[in-house]
């Protein structure tokens, strides 16, 4: 029997090896912004589009480590068709799972379900990896704030 590690494993290759909304979008009506983690030679260029409030499309370009770009394979899967708040709250989310932001603002009720991003709920164990974890997340934030 596969443990739950190795199902975790299985599914940060798969999105590794098959990104999810991978590409480019339009820049103007979409924006872009790029992230950066110099400790482990990531990048990500995010498009995002914007409207009435909805993320209603969402693409990524760029290259890294597996837990990086599976990591934003996921997010864009997740983000796609969301309002703007709600992705802020995925955010959020996320980041906390990663242990790195302390949840003194006011939350809600039901957590956002996470799907596939559990995944990388194991990366909380190897802290330099957590960096590559919150790439596409951080570039989301910029991107969001932009749009
Ligand atoms: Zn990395």
């Amino acid at each position: 029997m596969p443990g739950l590690e190795d199902l975790y494993r299985e599914i940060i290759l798969d999105h590794y090896r098959n990104p999810r909304n991978r590409g480019a979008l339009e820049t103007p009506p979409a924006v872009s912004a790029d992230g950066h983690n110099p400790l482990c030679g990531d990048e990500i260029t995010l498009f995002v589009l914007v409207e009435d409030d909805i993320v209603a499309d969402i693409k990524s370009s760029g290259q890294g480590c597996s837990i990086s770009q599976s990591s934003a394979s996921m997010m864009t899967q997740a983000v796609r068709g969301k309002s703007v708040a709600e992705a802020e709250a995925l955010i959020h989310h996320f980041k906390h799972m990663m242990s790195i932001e302390d949840h003194h603002h006011d939350e809600p009720a039901e957590a956002p379900a996470l799907g596939d991003l559990e995944a990388l709920q194991g990366v909380v164990k190897f802290p330099v990896r957590i960096k590559c974890a919150v790439l596409a997340w951080n570039t989301l934030s910029q991107a969001l704030e932009s749009a």
